[in-house]
């Protein structure tokens, strides 16, 4: 009895520290996709800057930094792209190629609705 017990606790102690170790490794996965989220929307809003600064004087680039406006799908919020405003907005909408294919599709269908 007193074996199956010891036995028990080891095998115990052996899936907690498994669990403790895919814990770690979820973390480190979840850390590294934030990561990766924030330099891609630097390199969108760099991307954007660009774009709208081309073209114009040093001085009216400058004031531009603030008012970078994320622009996200009405139906999926996905991000789709950051545009500089005249004035901040924080987040406007559109919609994105994925959800504007689908609506081209159900129009072209003729979706009326349920009969
Ligand atoms: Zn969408």
């Amino acid at each position: 009895m007193n074996e199956q017990v010891l036995a028990l606790k080891v095998e115990n102690e052996r899936l907690k520290l498994a669990l403790d170790d895919a814990i770690r490794k979820l973390a480190l996965e979840k850390a590294r996709a934030d990561e990766s989220t924030l330099r891609i929307q630097e390199i969108a809003r760099q991307c954007a800057l660009a774009e709208a600064n081309a073209g114009r004087t040093p001085a009216e680039q400058d004031r531009d930094t603030g008012n970078l406006v994320a622009i996200v799908c009405a139906w999926c919020h996905k991000l789709i792209r950051y545009e500089v405003w005249p004035e901040p907005m924080g987040t406007s909408h559109g919609i994105c190629v994925d959800c504007a294919k689908r609506m081209e599709s159900q129009l072209q269908k003729g979706v009326r609705g349920t009969k």
